[in-house]
């Protein structure tokens, strides 16, 4: 009863999953979880909602009444994909809708809902058994983020339970579970913790319909990967026959610095002007970061296994000559070409120099989701397009006309420091998998070519196999709130996650969220201190001290969120070493001098407030900062680290924002408007108390009043040297817990205190533990001075 407008069932003919209707939805009635394996552009994402959609489910008055939910790791692609089933549906199009976070078409008519994993993820800490849905289909499983692992987790315990309910009773009816996934890396989907045997997922296959895609690997790698994609992609656009290009690029920062190089050089002088970058969204998730330097070395050796790699995609070393680089035959254009009507415009105007200028958009998570959906809409006449993008486009999204894709090979990833217990987001390697990912975009509508910015010697020998799931990558507390947030009944380590964090680094995160207040009782429930926690998007420990300031210190409010923002990067202050190498014996540098005391000048401004506080000298650093408004300058002049400070300025507003929305009597007091020169004695206090709250567990006391003091041969003369005891005893990598003495480190406030001046108790924010391996072959003990990083006082 479905009726489809006739272009779009003969567009729907052509997808390799409409073959496997049959077969799919066999497997889908006579299991409870299937596993769909499909490439990208196969179909799995438009189609499979509207297979279960004509089968039944979603039919308020069928048999299958709950909607069907389909969930997308990106806003993007939940906004596009809806739009997309809602047009193929054609007479039932309205049954169609998206959710994402601040927006949904949502009504009583969906059947068929879209909606982003962290949706779907709230909608279980309201509704454990998801009884508003007959079916749930995670789609880009293969992407294995940290919401899609935790809800396929999840998912396996809510389908038995939902079985067994329907036994008894007539509502809800069991719940279908349909894992979808590019890739056929999903073993972890299937172990034994996850899927019992008795409801052991059925896998279909799909085979994808891929056009031949010729990948060239650049010959050497260079370093300045953006001036080599500017280069590329001018000259491309220059010779390359018509279709669309796409570059994939690492962030929202490198897009824009590429869209303004070419729009600059590409765009004719008498065409109008693409808008401005529209205005960005600012998150946490994505803070701008600057290149680092890459240490690639010029290797020229490609051997012939590197060349037999990759098996549906065809492999030319590019010789980088450069009137060859684009040779591309005229053949390629013609062959395979799909005959569709629609395209059959595209084929008659195939001939080069199609294009007078070129419509270049960017493609970007933080980009309002209205500017992400112009990729979908037809460029102007006789203009090409040309899409920077980061991996946002490397498997959900199917752009029309792409046939030609621009990879610089990496993308910046969510890193975490165990030891430091710091996440930050860095550029590196994609996967090998990735990188056929993105080259197989070039063959969606005919034969493409790839251009990989790197050596196939490069690809060999840095790009891992596939990507690390990104739960092994985040810090442990934040999925154990959320694991905690299901109310699941066992402890964290029964959890079935498809690959699960150590024992260890799971019951470390509990007990600091015990420490924290976030959860309580016996079986550790989240408690309402913890559930408010998983609204801020920083660690549990800087939600605990924004928390501890809405409540109890709102006059510190603002400045304590910037506090929180600065806590949240490693280091912003530039270390003197850096700055002032080594002297030699014989010269007094008077440059060196003056830097020397420039830098000591800078930090003596930034401690003004408090002397014995380096939470207050972090948060002066960063008050002075964002009043200046010559920001480079000022991070130079300071010796702070600029890329640290734009971090921390992005989340210091965004934390705003959301504050304000939440809580909008205390909007007055919140922005930089507002945050003052110098701060009152009393606010300074607060401030250090909430600071100190996300920090409960690292408290260390002087030795000297420490109840079992131990002998310390003669009062210590520097501050550095005095020993303090952490009152939860460092656990020693050793295993002993035998009570070690922790040290102030020497770049704290502290250090430069008297010792008869120094505090009874420290709040610190992490311990270092420099070995010394030359010390250390002689006995393990010889671990040298432990010391600690303060953060403030408390009484
Ligand atoms: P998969 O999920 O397997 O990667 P999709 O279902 O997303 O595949 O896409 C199947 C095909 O549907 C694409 O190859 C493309 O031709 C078409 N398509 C998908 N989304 C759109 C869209 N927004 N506009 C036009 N065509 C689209
Ligand atoms: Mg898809």
């Amino acid at each position: 009863h479905v009726e489809r407008a006739e272009s779009i069932q003969e567009i729907r003919l052509q997808l390799p999953i409409l073959q496997k209707e049959q077969e799919i939805m066999e497997a889908v009635h006579n299991n409870t979880v299937v596993v769909l394996k499909g490439d990208t552009g196969s179909g799995k994402t438009t189609q499979l909602p509207q297979f279960l959609f004509e089968a039944g489910y979603g039919d308020k008055d069928g048999l299958t009444p709950g909607m069907i939910g389909i969930t997308q790791p990106r806003r993007v692609a939940a906004v596009s994909m809806a739009k997309r089933v809602a047009q193929e549906l054609g007479n039932h199009g309205d049954k169609v809708a998206h959710q994402i976070r601040f927006d949904t078409t949502v009504s009583s008519k969906t059947a068929i809902k879209f909606m982003t994993d962290g949706v779907l993820l709230r909608e279980l800490s309201q509704d454990l058994l998801l009884k508003k849905y007959s079916a749930i289909i995670i789609d880009e499983a293969h992407e294995r983020s940290v919401n899609t692992d935790l809800l396929i987790g999840i998912l396996s315990k809510i389908v038995p339970a939902r079985m067994k309910k329907s036994e008894q009773n007539p509502d809800p009816k069991p719940l279908k579970l349909i894992i979808m996934s590019a890739t056929l890396n999903i073993k972890d989907f299937l172990h034994e913790k996850l899927f019992s045997t008795f409801m052991r997922p059925a896998l279909v296959e799909a085979e994808g319909r891929q056009h031949r895609v010729t990948t060239h690997f650049a010959l050497r790698s260079r370093p300045d990967y953006l001036e080599e994609t500017v280069e590329k992609v001018k000259r491309a656009h220059k010779k390359l026959p018509r279709g669309g290009i796409l570059v994939f690029l690492t962030g929202q920062n490198e897009i824009k610095y590429v869209l303004s190089r070419l729009r600059k050089d590409l765009v004719r002088p008498t065409a109008k002007l693409e808008e401005a970058a529209p205005r960005m969204h600012i998150s946490a998730v994505d803070t701008p970061l600057e290149l680092e330097d890459l240490d690639i070395g010029d290797i020229h050796t490609t051997s012939q296994e590197d060349l037999d790699l990759a098996d549906e995609i065809d492999i030319v070393t590019d010789e980088e000559e450069l009137d060859k680089e684009f040779e591309v035959s005229d053949d390629d254009d013609e062959e395979g070409m799909v005959d569709v009507p629609a395209l059959r415009q595209d084929k008659i105007a195939l001939k080069r120099d199609p294009y007078d200028t070129v419509h270049l958009l960017p493609l970007y998570s933080q980009l309002p989701t209205k500017d992400q959906l112009r990729i979908f809409e037809p460029p102007p006449e006789r203009s090409r397009l040309i899409v920077l993008s980061t991996n946002v486009a490397e498997t959900s999204l199917t752009i029309p006309n792409i046939r030609y894709v621009i990879d610089c090979g990496r993308s910046k990833e969510r890193k975490f420091n165990s030891e430091t217990n710091t996440q930050s987001f860095e550029v590196d390697y994609i996967s090998k998998a990735s990188a056929q990912q993105r080259a197989g975009r070039a063959g969606r509508t005919a034969p493409g070519h790839c251009w990989r910015l790197y050596s196939s010697a490069i690809y060999e020998q840095y790009f891992p196999e596939h990507t690390e799931p990104e739960i092994l990558r985040t810090p442990a507390e934040n999925v154990v709130l959320s694991v905690k947030g299901f109310r699941f009944p066992k402890p964290v380590t029964d959890f079935p996650f498809p690959t699960a964090p150590t024992r260890t680094t799971l019951a470390n995160a509990e007990r600091l969220l015990k420490h924290l207040g976030a959860i309580a009782g016996p079986n550790g429930a989240l408690t309402d201190l913890g559930k408010k926690m998983t609204l801020y998007p920083v660690n549990p420990r800087l939600s605990k001290i924004i928390i501890h300031a809405i409540e109890k210190a709102p006059k510190a409010l603002n400045q304590i969120i910037l506090l929180a923002s600065a806590l949240s990067v490693d280091d912003i202050f530039v270390n003197q070493t850096q700055i002032s190498p080594e002297v030699d014996d014989d010269g007094h540098d008077d440059e060196q001098d003056k830097l020397k005391q420039r830098y000591g000048r800078a930090h003596a401004l930034f401690s003004r407030q408090d002397k014995a506080s380096d939470a207050l000298k972090l948060l002066t650093a960063a008050q002075l900062y964002l009043k200046d408004s010559e920001k480079d300058h000022f991070c130079q002049q300071f010796f702070l680290r600029s890329k640290a400070m734009q971090e921390i300025s992005q989340l210091y507003s965004q934390l705003c924002s959301m504050i304000r929305s939440t809580h909008p009597h205390l909007s007055h007091v919140l922005g930089t408007a507002q945050l003052t020169e110098t701060t009152k004695p009393d606010v300074v206090k607060s401030i250090n108390t909430s600071a100190a709250s996300g920090y409960i567990d690292q408290i260390a006391i002087r030795y000297d009043l420490h109840p079992e003091q131990s002998i310390v041969a003669s009062s210590p003369r520097r501050a550095i040297d005095v020993p303090y005891f952490p009152l939860i005893p460092i656990n020693q990598r050793t295993g002993n817990s035998e009570k070690r003495p922790a040290f102030i480190h020497p770049s704290s406030v502290l250090a430069k205190l008297s010792t008869k001046v120094l505090p009874q108790y420290i709040v610190y924010r992490h311990l270092q533990e420099r070995t010394n391996s030359q010390v250390l072959t002689s006995s393990d003990t010889e671990i040298v001075k432990t010391r600690m990083l303060p953060l403030c006082t408390v009484d």
